[in-house]
């Protein structure tokens, strides 16, 4: 009779071939979260490819590994997976970590699978924990197609900028964002999305503090006023798309934009028309409102 094998030996029993990078998660929050795998992995390669050799170090002295660690971080990701690969053809076993979660996903890492990867060497990934991943998780039914931008533009300008055209966007939107500038996100996202659609905040996930709020852009800047501690820590945003007659009506403003400045509006409006199937009736009253907002803006 065959015993079954424990998941720690599940994981020793598995094959971890030299000269290859091993891409691993790590905790968002509470230590427990890493695998087996990793802690397996993590304690068998010969180096770690880290963000923060610092925070790295002190992770791994949590879970009782020490290893040579290399510095590869934002600025010098490109350098950095040069002398990785050196260990790597030397026959090494290198993992990659950031300082949380998993690399790649608006953490360094990307460039050093690119790089590993084009020198003709393997890269295996460990799943894990991903604030991205945890959020959906627990996002609901509303969240079906959806699409990761990481952080936005710091600056308002630039910020505005980056959300214009995803007013449009018929995907769930997934964002992340730091405490400091939790209030002016939300409020910008309210701004180029109007009140209605639904967003949820993610706080603190797996930590001690974590909370999951889920409203309208219109009452998340009071939930975030309501207390301080609501603007503390680190934040996922989930926040609903355009419906698709919202997306079909900003598709038709941006043809009639074009046709208006060749046609008058009734060519416009009959153009537009036969190019989409829509109503020439109400291309045309919508050309009208565009062509009047058009030279409102070039008298000011
Ligand atoms: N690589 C990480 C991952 O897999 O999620 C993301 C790293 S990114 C530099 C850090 C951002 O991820 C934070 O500013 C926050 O937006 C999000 N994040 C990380 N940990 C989180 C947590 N415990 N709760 C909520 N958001 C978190």
């Amino acid at each position: 009779m065959t015993s079954l094998s424990s998941p720690f030996e599940l994981a020793q029993a598995q094959q971890y071939p030299a000269a290859t990078l091993y891409v691993v998660a790590t905790p968002i929050g509470n230590l427990a979260d890493i695998t087996l795998r990793a802690l397996h992995v993590l304690g068998l390669v010969d180096r770690i490819a880290a963000e923060d050799t610092r925070n790295t170090g002190q992770l791994l002295a949590r879970y009782g590994i020490s290893k040579p660690l290399v510095a590869v971080h934002e600025h010098n990701e490109r350098e950095a997976a040069q002398r990785v690969i050196e260990f790597l053809r030397a026959g090494e076993r290198v993992a990659c970590v950031s300082d949380a979660g998993t690399p790649g996903i608006s953490d360094p890492g990307a460039k050093l699978v690119d790089a590993v990867r084009a020198a003709g060497l393997n890269v295996v990934p460990l799943p894990g924990a991903s604030a991205l991943a945890t959020a959906l998780s627990a996002a609901g039914d509303w969240v079906s197609t959806f699409t990761f931008l990481g952080f936005l533009p710091p600056k308002p300008k630039q910020r505005a900028a980056a959300l214009q055209p995803l007013a449009a966007h018929t995907h769930v939107m997934v964002f992340y964002e730091a405490p400091h500038r939790i209030v002016e996100t939300v409020q910008s996202l309210a701004d180029a999305f109007g009140p209605a659609r639904r967003i949820l905040i993610a706080r603190e996930l797996t930590k001690l503090h974590e909370s999951l709020w889920s409203g309208t852009l219109a009452e998340a800047p009071t939930w975030l006023a309501a207390d301080a501690n609501h603007q503390r820590g680190e934040f996922v945003l989930v926040v609903e798309g355009a419906s698709e007659q919202a997306q079909g009506e900003a598709d038709h403003d941006a043809l009639l934009r074009v046709l208006l400045q060749e046609v008058p509006v009734k060519g416009a409006a009959k153009i537009a028309a036969a190019l989409t199937g829509a109503s020439r009736n109400a291309l045309y009253a919508r050309a009208l409102e565009l062509k009047g907002e058009g030279e409102e803006e070039s008298d000011d």
